[in-house]
């Protein structure tokens, strides 16, 4: 019988350039299989992260996308009707604590937090899930780990981690890569020359230069990404950039120009 999280192996090594500690750290805390918290800014790397991390440690990744329609339910499972009765499906997080996967909670935050609070007994000694419609307790298999990423830019006091869910975990704090690595991920990820990553990437630095003064966030390195590909696909730099930078950070006319300005200035 093939182990149930099988697909959820990542078998060839992801391509993750590390800005310092954060492998060696990870390490540590998987070794107590500690809960960990991804902090940083969308689109910097943090899901690529986890990833390398899965493949190094050799466990499965089950990786979950927060929204606020997400229900308990959806993360440990439920009651279904198929053709012999009612039977009991594991949910995603159900099945990561039985069989010791990683479980990665992306946008935690994004959750309601009725949702949220189904973590906390794995978060803490007792590493239990109960499942109530189930009449069952699942002790967590001894190489399940929980992480959860979150984005601090985004902030707001609706959206915000009740400190009794942020207290039960360990912190690794992201944020976009130097340039010299933003352009080697850049050119690796899109496979245009490094000359053009350092264009696109130097467009990248101006505009997080105004972060909080109109724009929300910069260009991430998963937007410069996106640039890339569209270049190497042959499209004219500047439309790239309007497609996949300018358009989808602002629908402000005035910031816009701005932003069209900074990509002009390179092309
Ligand atoms: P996040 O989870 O923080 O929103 P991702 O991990 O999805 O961001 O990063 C977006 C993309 O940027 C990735 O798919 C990857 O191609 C690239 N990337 C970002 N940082 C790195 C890194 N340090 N090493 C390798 N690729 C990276």
């Amino acid at each position: 019988m093939s182990f149930p999280l099988d697909d959820y192996l990542i078998r060839t090594e992801p391509f993750y350039q590390a800005s310092g500690p954060e492998i060696d750290c990870y390490e540590r805390a998987y070794a107590h299989r500690m809960p960990l918290m991804l902090k940083g800014p969308t689109g910097c790397g943090k899901t690529r992260f986890v990833e390398y991390m899965a493949w190094k440690l050799k466990r499965p990744l089950v990786t979950l996308a927060c929204n606020e329609d997400m229900t308990a339910s959806d993360l440990i499972g439920r009651y279904l009707l198929d053709a012999d009765g009612t039977a009991w499906h594991d949910g995603p997080m159900t099945l990561a604590v039985r069989h010791g996967a990683i479980c990665y909670l992306d946008e935690v935050v994004e959750a309601r937090q009725d949702t949220t609070v189904v973590i906390h007994p794995l978060t803490d000694a007792r590493r239990m899930l109960p499942l109530d419609k189930k009449g069952e307790v699942v002790q967590a298999h001894p190489d399940f780990q929980l992480v959860v990423s979150y984005n601090p830019g985004y902030q707001s006091s609706s959206k915000d981690m009740k400190p009794s869910t942020r207290q039960r975990f360990a912190s690794l704090e992201f944020n976009y890569p130097s340039e010299e690595k933003e352009v080697g991920i850049v050119a690796h990820e899109s496979g245009v020359p490094v000359a053009l990553a350092r264009q696109l990437v130097a467009i990248a630095h101006c505009t997080r230069a105004l972060k909080q003064k109109g724009l929300d966030e910069g260009v991430s390195t998963r937007m410069l990404i996106y640039a890339g590909v569209l270049i190497r696909d042959g499209m004219s730099a500047v439309e790239s950039s309007e497609m996949t930078m300018i358009r989808p950070l602002t629908d402000d006319p005035d910031m816009a120009t701005a932003i069209r300005s900074f990509v002009l200035a390179q092309f």
